[in-house]
Parts: structure tokens; C-alpha cells; sequence
């Protein structure tokens, strides 16, 4: 079949469509309606349907590939590498769910799990989904203030947790970060469950906190039940990374996700059972939670579960890996390409990468350099995926499971199936023509996997969402972009990284793309700057491809004067920034998106906010450091 005629089916037939996709995963009982939209925005996806997606990861796979890895976990930085097939993994998740079960936990509990990657918070979440409790697992990055947000927004009944982390070879502590949380939040979890990986000290609180490891000993032969859930039951809360600020409670279904992670599994990773799958992403995240957990195990594949940087003990380790466990399909966020390619290439060419199917890439734009140099490198197709965590599973990207669409350097590719894209003019709320500028927008229903509300509070989720354009109700993704003629997307920034400047509506990554194409930058962030005369003005922060470059204030003067010739050509002296500071480094969440709302907060001399999330905290001095020059 035509990818064309897959998308048109899913779009004006979503209820024949997305039953026939619904055979992809194992049913307890039967829906008896594919598809509620009785009350819209609000669709329910198999109505009456009673599943798990525990059993679907792991129990189902047991008559078949029960000796066959199922969960890798690798620490690079506790040089430790432990692969547990179905059986054990079965045994594991029986176990943490029976320690669950004792500690008092029913079904439709929160549990909040604070975890470093280690399989401990796989046996976690699949334990949570096997008993009918909600997991809601937060990103180890985040520090206490974050994370007490967090507990007193789910309300967990248990937390589960460990010492410490590690990373770059350092301990990273999380015991005394959620002593600290705990201790600020108004709501107070009745356990605390601890794994203890002898990198750090603990105080046990007593009558609060257990000890995994005593308490695994005392049901080694657990048997705990699946416990089969209605379809639109809660499978978990996952908030937003909080790039802008504003993290929201994104809730998710159990039935509709294991049908989109079952489908995006085939149609676009294309995995097979017993081939190996490798996210470098992190359990806190969408994509830890789709496609480091539950996608692949649900499609029979093992999965790696990493913890380290993608350059220790060298920049080869990646490789190294996807050699060891011939890893057929690879996903990545381009930031982290971006660090491995100022490492010698040769690194890579030391492995036999010959399993290596694609590399898929999501998270943030994708510039054509970083992903031609990958595809050369590698040698294999580099797949973009454009999604959000509200959405748990692509928008946009090429299924090269149903037909091998070319791709489109910076396109991230075509609407998926399920998902009624439209790019609308934010002003007229018409539907913008071929590479006109508009919002990214989804027709409702919302295709199966989506989130079902924002947790706790519906009328948020509507508001948020569904009330930006004035003559219908859509889905807004909060992003810029344009659809070409061929049916290929550009995304083009968010709709809230705008720069006024003098009445013309700029986004910052249009100009950060053209400030990238002068030869000499690698990375830019440019942002919006108040000015009393213009309302506001870009400002450029550049990180060079030869530093040495700008050594001194007269040289870094003439390249500043090149760059804004650049964008002058390309865009027109309008966009043209105020100034272009060059500096190391640039503030970037640990997923690799580029926090600028702090970069402007300090050209503005504002407080930075809420900062949790920074990969190095360093990169904003050098921020205040460049303003001085
Ligand atoms: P918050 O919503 O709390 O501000 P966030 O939007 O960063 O956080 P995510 O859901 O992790 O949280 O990120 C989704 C966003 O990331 C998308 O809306 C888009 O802006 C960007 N993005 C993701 N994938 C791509 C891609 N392939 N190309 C371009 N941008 C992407
Ligand atoms: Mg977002």
C-alpha cells in the first residue's frame, strides 16, 4: 500500500483504521467501541476494552522468546552491564510489584519514581503497569523545588527511589534532594522504597523509608497477577520537559498507548521481535517512556537502558555498544550527534556497525549539517521524528514500514497516520498554502496514545490546547512551521520564542538558521531583548567552529559584522541582531534543548527562573561573562 493511501485511511476511517491496528497487542476482553468522541477535545480509544501493558511488554513474549534478552542495562559509569531476558525480567517486575503490593499500594495509586537509569526503574514502571498504578516518573535532573511540585501535584502514595546517580564519574545524589522535596511539599507519601547502589551515604527516615534490596530477598518467587484495566484507565502522568517554564501533567491511557506504541513500533521504527533497540534517551522522558520501556518490549525487541554520556570512557562507547548487541535500530537526539561530532571520527570506524538499520533522531530541529555528517558517517538512513510528550508517539517523520519515503534534509517529514495535520494562520485562523508560515496544528480526534488531559485538570487541557484559533477548535503544538507542496513540514520554532521586533513577528530559529549558515558558527541561540525604541531586538549568542577566531575584541568585532551581513542578505535587516557575543558554550536542558527563556532572562537582567533542568550551569555565566565584553 502507499504510504498515501495508509494516511488517508487513518484520517477518514480512524474507527476501521485504528481496529485493524489494534491487533498488533493482546486484548484481555474486547472493546466494544473503537473510538468515543462523544465529548470533544476528549476522545477515549477502546471503549470497554480491558488490557495491560505490562503483560503486553513482557508476559505475552514468554511462550516464544522467554531466553531472549529483553531489558540491557549498561553503566558506563558503574562499569556494569546486566542483560535480563523475558523470564527475568517477568520475575523482577513480579517481585517489585509484589514490594508494591505490601507497601500498600491499590490500584489507581500514584507512585512517583525518582530514578537514576538502572533497570530498578524499569522492574518500577512495568510493576506500576502491571498492577494498575500510576507511575509518574520524574527526571533525576530535577532538584528538590521541581520535584515537590511534582509530588504534590500526582499525590504519590509511594516514591521509589535511589542513593545516587552517576555521571562524568561523579556521584550524583537523590536521596537528600527528595528528603528535601518531601520535606517542602504539603503532601507527604506514606513509603519511600530505596535502591541502594552503595555510591552514597542514606538516612533512612523511620516507619517511611525500605530497602529494595531486603525486601526483593522476601519474594524472590512473587506471583503477582496482571491486573487487567479498562482501556481508558490512567497508565501514567508524565510532565512536559519545561522548556518554557510550565510543565504540565500530561496523562495517558493504557489501551491507546500500547496500540500507538505496537503501530509507531512497525510501521515507523520497523523492529522485529528478538532484534535489538537502543534509545540514548532517559527514563524521565517521552522517549524513555514510549521507546526506551514500553515500545520495544511490546514489539519483542530488547531494549538498552544506558547510563552515561555519550563520551565515556571516548566518544566510540555508542558504537561500541551498538556493535556488542547489534543494535538494529538506534534513537538519538540530534544535540547529542552534535557533541560526538567534535570527536575524531575514527572512533566510530572501529566498530562493525553492519547491524545498524537507521538512526532516528527527535527532540529539537535537526540542521542539515549535523545530520549529513551522521548519514555519512554511519552510512545509514537518519530518520527525524517531530512529536511532543503530549503526543507519546511521532507527528511527524517518514513510516518506512509501510513505503521507503524519501527524506528531506531540515524536514523532520510527513504527517503520520492518525494525525490530521493542518499549518494554520495564527491572525485568520485559515489554513496557511504551500510554505506559508503558521502554526502547527492537529485536527481532533487526537490519535490513540495521545494524552488524554492534563491530569487532575480537564479545563486546563482545553484551554491550554484547544482554545488558540478562533473559528475551530484545534489542537495547538505551540510550534511554528510550514508544509511544502510535497506534503514536507519545517518546523520553525516555538510560538513562544517570538521576538517583536518594531511590530514585525520574527522566530528566533529562523534567525538562528541563518546565522548558522556563515561558515564559522556552530551553534546559536539568538533571543528577544526588551529595547525602549523597538519593543524588543534580537541578540545573538555564537559558538564559533574555531574559537580562536575571536581572540581578540577587534576580531571578534569584524566576524560579529559578517554575521549580521549574513542575516541582513537572508532576511532582511529587520531581523538583524543587536549584537552577536561569542561564547563556549550555550545553556541547554539535559535533554538537549536550548533554554532560552534564561538566556533572555539574564540579558534582561532578570532572575533566571527555575533552572533544574541545565545540563551545565557554568554556560550562563558565560552568558553574564559575554553581555560585560
Ligand atoms: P514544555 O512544553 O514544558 O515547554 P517541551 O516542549 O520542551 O517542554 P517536549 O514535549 O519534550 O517538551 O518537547 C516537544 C517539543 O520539542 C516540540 O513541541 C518541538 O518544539 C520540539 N521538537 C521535538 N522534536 C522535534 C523535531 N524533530 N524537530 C524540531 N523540533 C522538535
Ligand atoms: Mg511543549
Amino acid at each position: 500500500m502507499s504510504y498515501a493511501a495508509f494516511y488517508q485511511e487513518s484520517i477518514q476511517h480512524p474507527d476501521t483504521f485504528w481496529d485493524g491496528e489494534a491487533k498488533l497487542i493482546d486484548w484481555h476482553t474486547p472493546y466494544t467501541q473503537v473510538l468515543d468522541q462523544s465529548r470533544p477535545p476528549f476522545a477515549k480509544w477502546y471503549v470497554g476494552g480491558e488490557t495491560n501493558l505490562c503483560y503486553n511488554a513482557v508476559d505475552r513474549w514468554l511462550p516464544t522468546q522467554a531466553d531472549k534478552p529483553a531489558l540491557i542495562a549498561i553503566s558506563t559509569e558503574t562499569n556494569t552491564e546486566k542483560t535480563y531476558s523475558f523470564a527475568e525480567l517477568h520475575l523482577e517486575v513480579q517481585r517489585m510489584a509484589a514490594i508494591m503490593l505490601d507497601l500498600g499500594v491499590k490500584q489507581g495509586d500514584r507512585v512517583l519514581i525518582y530514578m537514576p537509569m538502572v533497570a530498578e526503574a524499569a522492574f518500577a514502571m512495568l510493576a506500576c503497569a502491571r498492577i494498575g498504578a500510576v507511575h509518574s516518573v520524574v527526571f533525576g535532573g530535577f532538584a528538590s523545588k521541581s520535584l515537590a511540585t511534582r509530588i504534590d501535584d500526582a499525590k504519590p502514595v509511594l516514591v521509589v527511589s535511589a542513593d545516587a546517580g552517576m555521571r562524568g564519574g561523579k556521584a550524583v545524589p537523590y536521596k537528600p534532594l527528595l528528603d528535601e522535596a518531601i520535606a517542602l511539599s504539603a503532601h507527604k507519601p506514606e513509603k519511600v522504597l530505596l535502591v541502594n547502589r552503595a555510591l552514597d551515604t542514606m538516612q533512612f527516615v523511620a516507619g517511611r523509608d525500605v530497602d529494595y534490596a531486603a525486601l526483593r530477598e522476601q519474594h524472590l518467587d512473587a506471583q503477582v497477577p496482571v491486573t487487567w484495566l479498562e482501556s481508558n484507565a490512567i497508565s501514567y502522568i508524565l510532565y512536559t520537559s519545561g522548556t518554557t517554564g510550565n510543565p504540565k501533567g500530561v496523562q495517558r491511557d493504557v489501551g491507546g498507548y500500547a496500540v500507538a506504541l505496537a503501530s509507531s513500533m512497525k510501521h515507523i521504527f520497523c523492529g522485529n521481535p528478538g532484534e535489538t533497540y537502543f534509545a540514548t534517551s532517559d527514563i524521565g522522558w517521552v522517549v524513555g517512556h514510549s521507546y526506551i520501556v514500553y515500545g520495544p518490549l511490546i514489539a519483542g525487541m530488547a531494549t538498552i537502558m544506558y547510563e552515561g554520556t555519550p563520551i565515556r570512557p571516548d566518544a566510540g562507547v555508542w558504537w561500541s555498544i551498538v556493535e556488542k548487541y547489534k543494535v538494529t535500530r538506534m534513537f538519538s537526539a540530534p544535540t547529542a550527534i552534535r557533541v560526538l561530532k567534535k570527536h575524531p571520527p575514527e572512533l566510530m570506524k572501529k566498530y562493525d556497525l553492519s547491524s545498524l538499520k537507521a538512526l532516528y533522531l527527535a527532540g529539537e530541529p535537526l540542521d542539515e549539517t549535523t545530520s549529513s555528517w551522521i548519514a555519512s558517517e554511519l552510512g545509514v538512513p537518519i530518520i527525524d521524528n517531530y512529536w511532543q510528550t503530549e503526543t507519546g508517539w511521532p507527528i511527524m517523520s517518514i513510516a518506512r514500514g509501510i513505503e521507503d519515503k524519501a527524506t528531506r534534509l531540515g524536514s523532520p517529514g510527513i504527517a503520520m497516520y492518525g494525525y490530521n495535520v493542518s499549518i494554520i494562520n495564527e491572525a485568520t485562523g485559515a489554513e496557511c498554502a504551500p510554505n506559508e508560515k503558521g502554526v502547527v496544528a492537529i485536527r481532533g480526534p487526537l490519535p490513540p496514545g495521545c494524552m488524554q488531559t492534563v491530569y487532575g485538570d480537564d479545563q486546563r487541557f482545553v484551554q491550554t490546547y484547544w482554545s488558540n484559533f478562533a473559528h475551530e477548535q484545534l489542537y495547538s503544538t505551540f510550534d511554528w512551521g510550514i508544509k511544502d507542496a510535497d506534503g514536507y513540514y519545517f518546523i520553525l520554532g516555538r510560538t513562544d520564542d517570538v521576538i517583536n521586533v518594531a511590530g514585525h513577528r520574527l522566530g528566533t530559529r529562523e534567525i538562528e538558521e541563518s546565522i548558522s549558515s556563515h561558515p564559522q558558527i556552530s551553534e546559536v541561540a539568538v533571543v528577544g531583548v526588551e529595547d525602549k525604541l523597538k519593543g524588543q531586538v534580537a541578540v545573538a549568542f555564537a559558538i564559533l567552529k574555531h574559537p580562536e577566531l575571536a581572540a581578540t575584541p577587534e576580531a571578534a568585532k569584524i566576524l560579529e559584522a559578517e554575521v549580521m551581513a549574513v542575516v541582513d542578505k537572508q532576511l532582511g535587516a529587520v531581523a538583524r541582531p543587536s549584537r552577536v557575543h561569542f561564547v563556549p558554550m550555550l545553556p541547554k536542558t539535559r535533554s538537549g534543548k536550548l533554554l532560552r527563556r534564561a538566556i533572555q532572562a539574564i540579558c534582561e537582567g532578570r532572575d533566571a527562573g527555575d533552572l533544574t533542568t541545565i545540563e551545565d550551569p557554568t554556560s550562563l555565566q558565560q552568558i553574564k561573562a559575554a553581555l560585560v565584553v
